[in-house]
């Protein structure tokens, strides 16, 4: 087990996780008029985990539209992340594309009509191209880590085939999602990802569209409602930003036609949300004076 510090403590439920420093920090701020401010160890990559729910959400409205919606919800699950006890009353629908029950519905339409390489192939394409960077990549070994002790993911994969939520063999699915959260990517990085969310769709001020304004505003409407676990409405009360946080430390925060900001410390709090990252963002918000609930 890791140490618990005044940093918090680190993930252990896989080996690579487990062995990070939990005194590393990084921050990087994207201005609407393309100004990077970096600081602490923002170049370092990491693992991404639950972030990337963020981006294989937008891929997935991209090709199904609306329609994913009637196979997950839009509601809060008030749940920890990879809960089970929802999903039978709700009839094998999750609450949300961020608890893992329902990035998995989205790994699912991620999926249809490819391989499980092909369709991860498309996902890192993606976050290569909104982050402006191709040398993002995929950290096999945590793929590998993830899915020797991903039971939870399994069960609920399977749980969800049982209601014909999912549509693949689960050991498709789950190895499309666990390859996901394996993205490994740096505070600017991830912070450069998130322009378009910032932007109102748009890759960059005056450049190529993503995704439609309206497409934009749902999914970070969906960060600051679903973003943070069950820790999502503290987490709108103390930064007031949407956003979506990783076990691997990782939170990105969207200040709607202000700024993409990535922060970075491997300390988990009790819910699983990185504690340095939520702590920064808090005072960033509170310097800047950044929030959805501030007349602009
Ligand atoms: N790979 C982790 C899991 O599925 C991701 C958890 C997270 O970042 O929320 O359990």
């Amino acid at each position: 087990m890791a140490t618990e510090t005044e940093r918090g403590a680190v993930a252990t439920y896989i080996p690579p996780l487990a062995r990070i420093d939990p005194k590393q920090f990084g921050l990087c701020v994207v201005t609407a008029d393309g100004e990077i401010h970096s600081a602490g160890e923002a170049e370092e990559a990491f693992s991404i985990q639950s972030v990337s729910k963020v981006f294989a959400l937008t891929q997935a409205l991209g090709k199904i539209g609306d329609t994913l919606w009637r196979r997950v919800g839009r509601e809060p699950s008030g749940t920890p992340f990879n809960s089970i006890v929802q999903l039978e009353r709700e009839q094998g629908i999750p609450r949300n594309p961020f608890i893992n029950a329902g990035a998995l519905v989205v790994a699912d339409v991620n999926l249809a009509g490819h391989a499980p390489r092909v369709a991860i192939g498309e996902l890192l394409r993606f976050v290569r191209y909104l982050a402006e960077d191709e040398t993002i990549l995929i950290d096999e070994h945590v793929a590998r880590s993830e899915q020797e002790t991903g039971f939870r993911n399994v069960a609920l994969a399977n749980y969800m085939r049982a209601f014909a939520n999912l549509t693949h063999p689960p050991e498709l699915t789950l190895g499309v999602y666990f390859h996901q959260c394996a993205i490994a990517m740096s505070c600017r990085q991830l912070a450069m990802a998130g322009r378009y969310l910032m932007l109102g769709g748009l890759l960059e001020p005056g450049g190529a569209r993503v995704i439609s304004a309206q497409r934009a505003r749902r999914i970070n409407a969906l960060m600051l409602t679903c973003g943070h676990y069950d820790a999502s409405g503290d987490f709108a009360f103390r930064v007031g930003l949407p956003g979506k946080s990783g076990v691997g430390g990782g939170i990105l925060a969207i200040a709607p036609g202000k700024a993409s900001i990535a922060a970075w410390s491997p300390g988990l709090n009790e819910n699983g949300n990185s504690k340095l990252g939520t702590l920064a963002l808090e005072r960033i918000a509170e310097a800047t004076g950044w929030s959805v609930f501030s007349p602009a």
